[in-house]
């Protein structure tokens, strides 16, 4: 299997493999890069991957991503699936409520369920991913003989599923930017109270923004970056996409009884890495019916699908609202899809986000490509903080389960998109635990904490307070980044 850049050739010059695109970022061209081709699975692999779905998610795992990894051997790719997805690690966060799946479906009602993604370590889907990739990377790393250094900058989610992930690793330390005083005092005490040698918190004097732009600073000082090996583990990275496909086919699986049947997702969406998984199963011949995107107030995906334009927000015009890890006005994994949907022609895609990486817009409306969209099966919707709070409530009210404020997008959504006849799924990306204080105003109560997680605030911590200057962050990692 070669992977291709979305902005490049698809010469054989340009083709890389799996292990040699795993530790970057964006490829050299600026584009995201995609498998050659969409392996296809037949109906009789099917039937085979239900039965391994039904016996254990890492074996599932290993057959859903050997498709797309064929440069580990086969007994290490294994052993490193078997060591993320086991129950009894992976699902630490739920110790004590007997998590024996990965990740369940819980229904609701009769063809309205959730598949459960956030039994990780933090709570949130991003797990499901990262927790591979921490142990894909110290392999790699390993093997190569190489270090590496992850820089990054977070406002709650993305660090702390980064840093867990990447705790007590060989190889690599991680140095986490997050905003001073900005984070909730359970998104603190999560990631800074991890006392792992390698993982470094610096807590800067300013805003998200701030953190980020720092981050910007340091990659672009290109020195800099070569001799400290700075590397990232941000959203585009190819193997975090490939580690979600698996969970569609789970829930196929748990919805169905027969693979001549068809299941809807819906899929509460910023940066379109969750949903773009969801796309790629699909184009590999999982039978999705529907994949339902939604977005909260932050509706740059939902315009795109229903209008053709696609119009990236600058910072000023992006909203913070009660499921802030959809807070995203620019959808990194879109050109993904994008990619696909010009039937894969890079000459196109250079095009289109020439105008994006200038701060522009583009508008497919009037192409034929965006008359070809419903083949994708895409449907979307937006939902505002009232209709979230509502959807909680009702769903409390109905069901009697908790949902977090990003679910409850998706529920929203998915809900008002439901046709008779397909079982519909909505996935779960993070436990309400990580969102009191949206619960508490939407249900007048706390939600529950898992065992493991209880009074973490009090846990002594470990960070490094700075002002929002580059040359200090700099200096800071060129201390403690090793030789
Ligand atoms: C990251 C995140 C999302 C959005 O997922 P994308 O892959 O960026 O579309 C939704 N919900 C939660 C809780 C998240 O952490």
């Amino acid at each position: 299997m070669y992977y291709i850049s979305t902005r490049g050739d698809a010469q054989h010059s340009s083709r890389k493999t799996f292990t040699e695109i795993l530790l970057g970022g964006l490829a050299p061209d600026g584009g995201l890069y995609l498998p050659e081709f969409y392996p296809q699975i037949t109906h009789t692999e099917l039937d085979h991957w239900r039965g391994l779905a039904n016996a254990s998610y890492a074996d599932l795992a290993f057959a859903v991503l050997s498709k797309f990894i064929d440069d580990i051997p086969a007994a290490d790719l294994k052993a490193l699936i078997d060591k993320t997805y086991t129950a009894e690690v992976y699902c630490n966060g739920r110790a004590g409520d007997q998590a024996s799946d990965i990740t369940p479906v819980r229904w609701l009602e009769p063809g309205l369920g959730l598949l459960e993604l956030s039994n990780g370590p933090t709570l949130a889907f991003k797990d499901m991913a990262m927790q591979l990739l921490g142990n894909l990377f110290e392999y790699v790393l390993a093997k190569k003989g190489e270090e590496i250094n992850i820089l990054g900058a977070t406002s709650g989610d993305t660090g702390s599923a980064a840093e867990y992930a990447m705790r007590g690793k060989h190889g690599l330390r991680v140095f986490m930017l997050s905003p001073y005083g900005r984070m909730s005092a359970f998104q603190r005490a999560q990631m800074y109270s991890l006392q792992d040698a390698n993982i470094y918190n610096i807590a800067v004097r300013g805003m998200f923004d701030d953190a980020q732009d720092i981050v910007k600073a340091v990659s672009n000082d290109h020195a800099f970056k070569a001799r400290h090996k700075i590397g990232a583990v941000n959203s585009i990275n190819w193997a975090r996409v490939a580690a979600q496909v698996v969970y569609y086919f789970k829930g196929f699986f748990a919805a169905t009884r027969s693979n001549d049947e068809q299941v809807d997702f819906v899929v509460p969406s910023g940066n379109f890495g969750n949903i773009c998984a969801g796309h790629i199963a699909r184009m590999m011949g999982l039978p999705i019916g529907r994949l339902v995107m939604a977005t909260n107030e932050n509706d740059v995906l939902d315009e795109f699908f229903r209008t053709g334009v696609y119009r990236p927000r600058g910072a000023a015009e992006t909203c913070t609202t009660s499921s802030p890890s959809m807070d995203i006005s620019k959808a990194s994994n879109f050109e993904r899809f994008a990619f696909d949907l010009v039937g894969r022609d890079p000459a196109i895609i250079r095009e289109l986000w020439a105008k994006v990486d200038a701060g522009g817009s583009f508008d497919l409306s009037k192409t034929p490509c965006f008359a070809d969209l419903p083949k994708f099966g895409f449907v979307s919707g937006k939902s505002c903080h009232a209709e979230r709070l509502a959807t909680i409530r009702q769903t409390f009210e109905k069901y009697g389960v908790m949902v977090d404020t990003h679910t409850a997008d998706g529920l929203k959504v998915g809900m008002a998109a439901r046709t008779t006849g397909r079982p519909m799924l909505v996935l779960e990306t993070a436990l309400p635990a990580k969102f009191e204080e949206a619960i508490v105003e939407a249900l007048g109560r706390k939600p529950e904490r898992p065992t493991a997680m209880l009074g973490i605030e009090n846990l002594p911590q470990r960070v490094e307070v700075m002002d929002v200057s580059v040359d200090a962050v700099k200096q800071f990692i060129a201390l403690n980044a090793g030789a």
